[in-house]
């Protein structure tokens, strides 16, 4: 299996309480090994990994294991089994959820990388504390090949300040960053990229409206291969409806619900975060396929949960023609977007009839028996081009990495 590997990337994705890993081919997109810590921090840490065609193998990593535990075990344990495959890493690439307006290029780690990873936590509290650690932890572990962090953010840098900037005072933004920063940026970047390779356009001279849609969810204008617009804000909780997240919405709800009702602000952030979008509004699932099921069978709170997502998703939608002008492509991504042809079916329908973009109902609902879960869904009269298009999150931090090498 890994006896002929030569160059190969560690690509590195850390959250709060896990670390997830892979072994990738950049220049092929092979997984070598791919696998996930979890519960990082807890009484039950825990590591599972799979190698290329060989069973799913897991452990304990003991209590209160944390990422640079998981991390060592990667190396000595994982690895260890597998001399060629670490032989082959020559880049470790990290995946970072919030670079502000300081990173808009993957970007070689130093001391001073790391400096500007912890000024945007802030903007990340979540995220990017985790993926200092991770990146610490890597840089002990791999310290003999290059480090490379990718940014969520660096993607939507190309926003104009008409679509970044809040109608706040501007000293907000001057002196505190406050501003629309986007996040999936890797994956919008992605999407938009392949789409091109995809229907052999010219990059140069192509609208597109990606849709990137699974857990978190978000939606670009991306013109000539540079995003304009997206639906997420200061976080990631701006925009579409997502599994927890509410996304869009009044900030007079916030007043109303400390001033009024007594709640604390810690209150409000976790509703908002973790207890609304399907969720709240089913009051059963966070999980798109639960809200289907439930839609299929007439369940009137999975229905509104649907009707809102679609809802949602096609009002940003049409609001990109304003940026875009006139658009070429429509393209679904994620979790929801590559496997969901209910939701592009109704996604398409609600946008008027005056965009002219009409789906193949056939191509659309056997997407992927037909097109292997990728290629256009739309109808040969279409103005608009409709594409499904898996992500990639992992390869482009994996080919973004290994630029660095030499
Ligand atoms: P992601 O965050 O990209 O992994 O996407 C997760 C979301 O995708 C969840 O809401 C899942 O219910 C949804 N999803 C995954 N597979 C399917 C499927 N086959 N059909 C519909 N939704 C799916």
């Amino acid at each position: 299996m890994t006896s002929n590997v030569e160059q190969t990337v560690l690509v590195i994705n850390c959250g709060s309480s896990s670390v997830k890993f892979a072994i990738i081919d950049p220049k092929t997109g092979h997984v070598y090994l791919n696998g996930i810590a979890e519960a990082l921090t807890l009484d039950d840490a825990r590591i599972d990994w799979r190698f290329e065609g060989k069973e799913k193998q897991k452990d304990t990593l003991g209590a209160k294991a944390d990422h640079q535990k998981a991390i060592d075990y990667l190396n000595n344990k994982i690895l260890a089994t597998a001399p060629e495959l670490l032989k082959s890493i020559c880049a470790v690439g990290h995946r970072i959820v919030q670079g502000g307006e300081l990173y808009t290029e993957p970007t070689l780690v130093d001391d001073e990388v790391e400096a500007g990873i912890e000024k945007c936590i802030p903007f990340a509290p979540l995220h990017n504390p985790a993926h200092l650690i991770g990146i610490r932890a890597a840089r002990k572990a791999f310290s003999t090949v290059p480090h490379v962090t990718v940014f969520d953010t660096a993607f939507h840098q190309t926003m104009p300040a008409v679509a970044y900037r809040f109608a706040i005072p501007e000293e907000l933004y001057t002196k505190h960053g406050i501003r629309k920063y986007g996040a999936h940026g890797t994956s919008h970047g992605y999407v938009a990229k392949t789409v091109c390779e995809q229907l052999n356009a010219d990059p140069n001279n192509f609208n597109v409206i990606t849709c990137h849609l699974g857990n978190g969810a978000s939606v670009s204008a991306v013109k000539n291969g540079k995003c304009l617009d997206t639906s997420m804000g200061l976080t990631p909780l701006d925009g579409l409806v997502m599994g927890t997240r509410c996304g869009e919405i009044d900030p007079s709800v916030v007043f109303f619900m400390c001033d009024v009702l007594g709640y604390k602000v810690e209150d409000v952030r976790e509703i908002f975060n973790k207890k609304s979008g399907l969720a709240g509004i089913s009051g059963t699932t966070s999980d798109w396929r639960g809200i289907t099921e439930g839609y299929e069978n007439h369940d009137e709170k999975c229905t509104l949960a649907f009707e809102m997502f679609c809802y949602r998703l096609a009002k940003f939608i049409a609001s990109y023609y304003v940026p875009l002008g006139n658009v070429d492509a429509i393209v679904f991504t994620g979790g929801i977007g590559e496997n969901s042809y209910l939701m592009r079916k109704r996604v398409i329908e609600l946008l008027p009839a005056v965009f002219g973009v009409k789906i193949d109902e056939d191509l659309n609902s056997k997407a992927r028996a037909y097109l292997g879960g990728s290629g256009p869904i739309h109808a040969p009269d279409s103005k608009v081009k409709v594409v499904v298009v898996p992500t990639n999150e992992e390869l482009v931090i994996a080919q973004s990495a290994f630029k660095f090498v030499k």
